[in-house]
């Protein structure tokens, strides 16, 4: 049987030092940072004792902006944040079942760095309402990518932090040891709700400084000397 449409084009992340990564979903998780948490009204937990079950979203993959394109301002919002973090990329695919803390490394492929960029006013009004949050998360360009860096070149991941400037003014910074819920938590807790497969990406979550992008502005995220992605937002 052949396809009655063209199909879609794959949707693929440059990897530092040649190739690419084809990207078959896009996971996040959201308030993974207490200070994040705190300034979006959420009670942040006092420890992981009390942290509960992460919160998840996802993306669709064609979502990624690579190589430091301009990001188009995106309809239907007057109020387009930010939010900076790490990007986990898997290369293999889980044994059925929930996967072992200690399985879960086996799994990673790369880091790179993104922005879970976020129309926050209709995520404000489908929280007040109950209603999904996908038309303020999933939409078109709402995920610009660095070129991935091969876990086995970096050396040391939680001695990391993420930063993010925009315009050369600093609106993000965050050492990841700050995260609620690490990699090896999130691909434990999540493999409890999905099957993940290789090509899949999981955004971790943003520190505070969540705030407003306008067109023209520059913003350049980094993970401190491994991976950079820098864009325009375009009006
Ligand atoms: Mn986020």
């Amino acid at each position: 049987m052949s396809d009655v449409i063209s199909a879609p084009a794959q949707a693929r992340v440059p990897v530092r030092g040649g190739g690419t990564f084809p990207v078959r979903r896009i996971y996040c998780v959201g308030r993974n940072f207490a200070d994040h948490a705190r300034e979006m009204g959420v009670t942040a937990p006092a420890s992981k004792a009390e942290r509960g079950n992460p919160t998840f979203f996802a993306k669709p993959a064609d979502a990624i902006v690579t190589g430091n394109a301009d990001v188009p301002y995106p309809s239907g919002t007057k109020d387009l944040h930010h939010e900076v973090e790490l990007v986990v990329a898997l290369g293999a695919d889980a044994p059925a079942g929930v996967l072992p803390l200690e399985a879960t490394q086996a799994l990673v492929y790369g880091y790179g760095i993104g922005l879970d960029l976020t129309r926050r006013d209709l995520q404000a009004t489908a929280k007040k309402a109950g209603l999904p949050w996908d038309t303020a998360k999933g939409f078109d360009h709402s995920a610009p990518i660095s070129d991935l860096v091969p876990a086995t070149q970096v050396s040391d991941l939680m001695s990391l932090g993420v930063t993010l400037t925009v315009n050369g003014t600093v609106r993000q910074h965050a050492p990841l040891t700050d995260m609620i819920w690490d990699v090896p938590d999130i691909l434990h807790e999540l493999s409890k709700l999905y099957a993940l497969k290789a090509g899949d990406l999981v955004f971790m979550g943003t520190p505070s400084g969540v705030a407003a992008l306008q067109p023209g502005d520059v913003f350049v995220a980094t993970l401190d000397g491994v991976a950079e992605v820098r864009g325009t937002i375009v009006g």
